[in-house]
């Protein structure tokens, strides 16, 4: 494995910065977050502290491509190895909507029982397993060992790899004589993989003329619309707009047929596409409007000024509440809690524990500022006097919830604006 001075396909390599995608110079820097640790490297609370590399994390911007990105590349294996603790089914409501959205894609493109679909980064099995009870023939591929096992487990076939140069002849060969390829999917990957290019020439190599590629990607007018900087992290090198995507594809001879907006993580896009052209749908025209009215790349710009006054504030407020006796404790640890935490620079002195229901998570020190991640009970067992809401976008949902189960504490939102809620 290699260490962070030396990943070999970094753009910054030769000291040179160009993107990603066209490879060209002349990126403009948009938004700073200083060097931050990776955002899932979660150790085990009872280890001695030990070093932790931190990596630089600012979005720049190409022009030509319309892409934002980061501007240092961490290799996938690197960043989805061994340590990677997201798993799609710890969460119900993304099983459920896993479970319907597999429901709506059967129906849009007429898949029958018996027809083949391929998962890209397949996690822990959860989208697949909803195909599969459809009567679908399923094979993911994950390169993470840990969501690899689980998938495995539960009875989906997994080819335990990153995707990449070379895998779509490994697929076809562990799938049934004249399997149908009628979907390929790729939900929440094409920010993360490495080599941008070559995963997509790869996946041209899998399709056939009626194999529709699904891909699912946090929007950047989302992100932007509801400052969720925190999803700004090393595993998410680029970050899409329908625009961006379109252009990206195209170099790849994919073209988008339909598109449309999910409300998965905040606002992501659903973007179809095939190997023929086709025109574009009333979606698509939406969508790359809605787009064009927005003015993404200024208020990138603008970010960091309110970013700063929000870091003060939540600073004085957590040092404040401390020294009025009173107990805060953090709710969730999703990955943007690292980038937030880190950032904002909240320490275990300031938030002494963070409750979460993710069983890889508890027991684990969040990267970086290392606060203990505990069981989520500790809400309604200890009942602190405050819940700071790490995962922040889901507010509305979580607050009722915990209410419903006892908390009687007051919340405190730290995005968009700290905000304390009885
Ligand atoms: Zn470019």
């Amino acid at each position: 494995m290699t260490t962070g001075n030396a990943h070999e396909n970094n753009v910054m390599t030769g000291r040179k910065l160009v993107c990603q995608v066209c490879g060209l110079g002349g990126m403009e820097r948009l938004l700073d977050l200083g060097n931050q640790p990776l955002c899932n490297d979660f150790l085990p609370a009872g280890d001695a502290p030990g070093p932790q590399t931190y990596y630089p994390l600012c979005i720049c911007f190409c022009q030509p491509c319309s892409l934002v990105q980061l501007d240092y590349v961490i290799p996938t294996e690197f960043s989805f190895g061994d340590q990677y603790t997201y798993l799609t089914g710890s969460s119900e409501s993304l099983i459920k909507y896993y479970s319907q959205l597999a429901q709506r894609l059967t129906d849009k493109f007429g898949l029958q029982p018996g027809d083949t679909v391929i998962e890209i980064g397949s996690n822990d099995g959860t989208f697949l397993k909803a195909f599969q009870s459809l009567g679908m023939e399923v094979l993911g591929i994950e390169g993470a060992s840990k969501s690899c096992e689980i998938a495995v487990a539960g009875g989906i076939p997994v080819v335990q790899q990153f995707f990449g140069r070379g895998l779509s002849g490994t697929i076809k060969k562990q799938l049934q004589p004249r399997s149908k390829i009628r979907l390929v999917l790729a939900m929440n990957v094409l920010a993360h993989t490495d080599n941008i290019n070559e995963f997509l020439a790869e996946v041209g190599e899998l399709m056939e003329d009626d194999t529709v590629f699904v891909s699912q990607s946090h929007w950047l007018a989302a992100l932007v619309r509801k400052f969720e900087f925190d999803t700004i992290y090393h595993e998410h090198l680029r970050y899409y707009t329908l625009t961006s995507l379109t252009r990206l594809f195209l170099r790849h001879g994919l073209h988008v047929e339909d598109a449309e907006l999910v409300d998965f993580y905040g606002g992501s896009i659903l973007v179809y596409t095939r190997k023929s052209a086709c025109g574009e749908s009333e979606g698509v025209k939406s969508i790359l409007a809605e787009e064009a009215e927005i003015n993404i790349i200024e208020s990138l710009r603008n970010m960091k000024q309110v970013l700063l006054n929000n870091r003060a504030r939540l600073l004085s407020l957590l040092v404040d509440l401390q020294n009025a006796g009173k107990r805060v404790v953090g709710i969730g640890a999703p990955m943007k809690a690292s980038t937030l935490l880190n950032f904002y620079g909240v320490t275990p002195d300031l938030l002494g524990s963070i409750g979460e229901v993710n069983q890889l998570k508890i027991g684990t020190v969040v990267p970086g500022v290392r606060i203990p991640v505990v069981d989520e009970e500790i809400l309604f067992a200890e009942q602190p006097d405050y819940a700071l809401i790490l995962s922040w976008n889901m507010a509305d949902f979580l607050i009722p919830k915990f209410r419903s189960r006892g908390y009687q504490g007051k919340f405190i939102l730290p995005v968009p604006q700290v905000e304390v809620i009885d």
